[in-house]
C-alpha cells in the first residue's frame, strides 16, 4: 500500500532536527499521567529516528485551550513520563512556535528529545493556518507524523506542517494504516463488519459506507432496536430511534442492492430496568413485552453470528453488541468478541477494531492482545469507517 513515505526511506539523520507529531495528549491524574498508552505508542518512532542520529523534537496537542495559554494544559509534565517510558532524560520547550522556541531547540544536544509546548496555545493551529506551520518547520528539517488518533482534523501540526517539510509516516501511523487498509480498503474476503453502541443517529455514516463495502454487516446494540422496530417489531420500551425508521430501511435496501447480507438479532435478553443483574429473559424478538427493554442479544443469534465470521476471513468491529457495562447484558459481546479473538488466534481471520467503547468492551471481554489490531484512535477511527478521506493521512501522501 506503500502510498506514503516512511522511516525506512529516511538515510542517516545526523545532525538533523526531526518535527515529531505524536499524540500526547494522555490521562492526567493528580498530576501523574494515569494511562501511558499513547506514549508507548510512539516510543518506537522516537527511537528510531533516534537510531538514525536524529535530534527528536516531538509537537502534540494537549486538552482544549482553544487557542490560549492555559497553564493547567501544559505538557511539560508529560516530558518526564515520556522520558520514563524512553529510559532516558526528556527536555522540555516552553513554545512550539518563535524566537525562543528557535533558540532553544539550537541549544539542544545532538540526539536528545524534547517535547514542545501545547500546539493549541495558538489559535492557528485548529484553523490550519500556514503561517504557524512555516514557523513550526523553521525549528525543524522533516515532518514525522505518528498521531493517527489526530489525522482527521486538519490542523497546522497535523496538516500544513506535512506540506511545508518532507513529511513521513511513523511507526505507530503506518501501523494504523497498513491494518486499516487490511481492514477495509482492500481487505481479504469475505469480510465482516460488528457495529454496534448505542444509537443509529450517531453511526449513519458509517453503515451507509459499510453496506456498500462489506460482505456481512452484523448490527447489535441499542442500534439494533431501530431497524427491528422500522420492520415492524414491538421493541417495547428499548432505547430506539422511531424517527429514523425510514433511514434504517433504506440502509437495508442499499445493502440488498449492494449484495450484503445485514444480521440483525433474532433472539434479545430483555429487562426491566436498566441496572447490574436486573431480573431479565431471553426471547424471541417477537415477545418483547411492552414494559421491557431490549439489552442484549440473545444467545442464539450470537452463536449465528459467530458461525458468519467462521466463514469470513476479515472483521472490522465498532461498538458493543449490548450494555456491556452492566452484568450480564456484557455476554453477547464477550462470546462474539471471544469467537472472533480465536479464529485470528486460529490463523483464519484478521481482526481489526476501533472506537473508544470498543476497546473498554474488548478489554473487559479479555481479547485485546488477541485480535489482528486494536485502533486507540476514536473519531479518526469512525471517519475511517465512514470512508472519509482523513486530511493527516491525505497531506502525508503528498
Ligand atoms: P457507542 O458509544 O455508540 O458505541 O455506544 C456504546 C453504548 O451503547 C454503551 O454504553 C452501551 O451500554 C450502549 N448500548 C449497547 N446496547 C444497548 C442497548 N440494547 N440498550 C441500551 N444501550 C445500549
Amino acid at each position: 500500500m506503500a502510498s506514503f513515505r516512511t522511516i525506512d526511506d529516511l538515510g542517516d539523520l545526523t545532525g538533523k532536527k526531526v518535527l515529531l507529531r505524536s499524540d500526547l495528549n494522555v490521562p492526567v491524574q493528580d498530576g501523574r499521567v494515569s494511562d501511558k498508552t499513547r506514549l508507548t505508542a510512539t516510543a518506537p518512532t522516537i527511537k528510531d529516528l533516534l537510531a538514525k542520529g536524529a535530534t527528536v523534537l516531538v509537537l502534540s496537542h494537549f486538552d482544549r485551550p482553544k487557542g490560549k495559554r492555559v497553564p493547567e494544559m501544559s505538557l511539560k509534565p508529560i516530558a518526564p513520563a515520556l522520558g520514563e517510558v524512553l529510559g532516558m532524560d526528556v527536555a522540555f520547550v516552553d513554545d512550539c512556535v518563535g524566537a525562543e522556541a528557535e533558540a532553544a531547540v539550537a541549544a539542544l544536544p545532538a540526539g536528545s528529545v524534547a517535547v514542545l509546548e501545547n500546539t493549541r496555545f495558538h489559535a492557528g493551529e485548529e484553523k490550519n493556518d500556514a503561517e504557524l506551520a512555516q514557523g513550526m518547520a523553521r525549528l525543524g528539517d522533516i515532518f514525522v507524523n505518528d498521531a493517527f488518533s489526530a489525522a482527521h482534523r486538519a490542523h497546522a501540526s497535523t496538516e500544513a506542517l506535512a506540506r511545508v517539510l518532507p513529511a513521513y509516516a511513523g511507526r505507530s501511523m503506518e501501523k494504523e494504516l497498513t491494518a486499516l487498509e487490511n481492514g477495509l480498503g482492500n481487505p481479504e474476503r469475505p469480510v465482516a463488519a460488528v457495529v454496534g453502541g448505542a444509537k443509529v443517529s450517531s453511526k449513519l455514516d458509517v453503515l451507509t459506507n459499510l453496506v456498500g463495502k462489506v460482505d456481512h454487516l452484523i448490527i447489535g446494540g441499542g442500534m439494533a432496536n431501530t431497524f427491528l422496530a422500522a420492520r415492524g417489531v414491538s421493541v417495547g420500551k428499548s432505547l430506539c430511534e422511531h424517527d429514523l425508521a425510514e433511514t434504517a430501511l433504506s440502509i437495508l435496501a442499499k445493502a440488498d442492492e449492494a449484495g450484503c447480507t445485514v444480521h440483525l438479532p433474532y433472539d434479545v435478553v430483555v429487562a426491566k430496568e436498566f441496572k447490574a443483574n436486573a431480573e431479565n429473559r431471553v426471547v424471541n424478538v417477537h415477545e418483547v413485552g411492552e414494559d421491557e427493554m431490549i439489552l442484549d442479544v440473545g444467545p442464539a443469534a450470537v452463536e449465528a453470528l459467530g458461525d458468519v465470521l467462521k466463514v469470513c476471513k476479515t472483521v472490522v468491529w465498532n461498538g458493543p453488541l449490548g450494555a456491556f457495562e452492566i452484568a450480564p447484558f456484557d455476554r453477547a459481546t464477550v462470546a462474539l468478541a471471544k469467537t472472533a479473538a480465536a479464529l485470528t488466534q486460529g490463523g483464519s481471520l484478521t481482526s481489526v477494531a476501533g472506537g473508544g467503547d470498543t476497546v473498554a468492551a474488548l478489554n473487559h471481554a479479555g481479547v485485546s492482545q488477541d485480535f489482528t489490531f486494536i485502533s486507540t484512535a476514536g473519531g479518526a477511527f469512525l471517519e475511517w469507517m465512514e470512508g472519509k478521506a482523513l486530511p493527516g493521512v491525505e497531506a502525508l501522501k503528498n
